[in-house]
């Protein structure tokens, strides 16, 4: 019998991968390496050529290390070679793969959660995919959006060791606001923000902790939480053009000239003087200290929090669409008692404006009447 050098190749390699694996595996692994071996060199060394002679070689070598294994591998690891911290993770990452698969199946959203996080369901594709999986996993989704205050099962918390690093941001920011005023802020880019901390004692450098925080729950993969929108601000430190924006009279917020303006004005011509704007551009800052807000609310349920706001990057205050709400309706505006003022019923007539978060959308939101889609 002729030695094919691929089956040398391969079990060579069967004797290094079998430090891999454990328990009767290891052991089943060992010993059919060993036998294998012995039954290729019997086949006669003297007669095999030079190159197959050099992969018996190591071929053996693979069966010595097979055999020490777990030792040669410890060995390695406590000189602090990454490969020991490689193989634990690969090894992880096979153990979860194994419950995935022994867990149920995930329901709908869940479903689009994971392809649309990997790009394979594009926005557009989710509410076909959806129409089509009507079943009870939809209808405790749907539950879940009209309870969004609630607590529920599978919502994502921040650690506990965050929550001190969560006030003392949260402070530091509202200190910031207080020193620029309530209109500047809601335009104020990350970096500035920094520069203002360092500049006024009145505020404070951000610590180091801070600046972590703030970076990890701008780069936080908001679907985990279950917020199912689009990240639509790539970078922390993205800014907003002072000559792009508008102030508008009597409000405190800016609207970005162009679309967002001219809708505005168009509304607010045709519905009259009892609408307002109540939320306009939102910096990354802004919408940051919002959502930290909202967290200490919900007692550090991130999820809860990102049901009615969306997480930093996230929030299309951020590229064009604002709130309106009634003049004199105070927070009731961002409620669903929105929806039954006149306000309300005379923006739906006018039949151009839409929606961002519908009731019943897709997107991990709650029903948001008053937010004005733009973008
Ligand atoms: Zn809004």
């Amino acid at each position: 019998m002729q030695v094919d050098l691929s089956q040398v190749k391969l079990l060579s390699l069967m004797g290094v991968g079998a430090r891999g694996l454990s328990g009767w595996r290891r052991v089943l692994s060992y010993v059919v390496h060993f036998s294998l071996n012995r039954y290729y060199l019997n086949l006669g060394w003297g007669n095999l050529p030079l190159e197959r002679r050099a992969f018996l070689t190591f071929f053996s070598v693979g069966t010595g290390a097979a055999l020490l294994g777990k030792t040669i591998y410890r060995g390695n690891a406590v000189d602090g070679t990454v490969d020991f911290e490689d193989m634990n993770a690969s090894l992880r990452e096979i153990s979860e793969s194994i419950k995935v698969m022994k867990s149920k199946a995930p329901s709908a959203p869940e479903f689009l959660e994971a392809f649309t996080s990997i790009g394979a369901v594009k926005e557009s594709e989710r509410e076909i995919i959806l129409a089509d999986s009507v079943g009870p996993s939809l209808h405790s989704y749907i539950a879940k959006m009209r309870n969004y205050e609630s607590s529920h099962e599978r919502d994502l918390y921040l650690s506990e060791d965050k929550h001190s690093v969560l006030f003392s941001t949260y402070k530091r920011i509202g200190r910031v606001q207080t020193l620029i005023g309530h209109g500047n802020f809601n335009v104020l880019g990350f970096d500035e923000m920094l520069k203002i901390g360092r500049r006024y004692s009145s505020v404070g450098t951000f610590t180091s902790l801070e600046t972590d925080f703030i970076e990890g729950l701008f780069s936080a993969n908001a679907k985990k939480y279950g917020f199912l929108g689009d990240k639509v601000t790539e970078k922390l430190t993205s800014t907003i053009k002072k000559s792009e924006t508008k102030k508008i009279a009597q409000t405190g917020h800016f609207l970005f000239r162009g679309r967002s303006e001219k809708l505005y004005q168009k509304l607010k011509n045709d519905i009259g003087g009892s609408i307002t704007l109540t939320s306009g551009i939102r910096s990354i800052v802004k919408q940051t200290h919002l959502f930290i807000a909202k967290t200490i609310q919900s007692e550090g349920n991130l999820s809860k929090a990102s049901r009615s706001l969306a997480p930093p990057g996230h929030s299309y205050h951020g590229i064009g669409d604002f709130d309106v709400g009634k003049v004199g309706y105070g927070s009731k505006n961002f409620t669903e008692a929105f929806s039954s003022t006149d306000e309300f019923k005379k923006l739906v007539d006018l039949g151009y404006v839409s929606i961002r978060y519908p009731r019943n959308n897709m997107l991990g939101v709650r029903y948001e009447p008053w937010h004005v889609k733009v973008v």
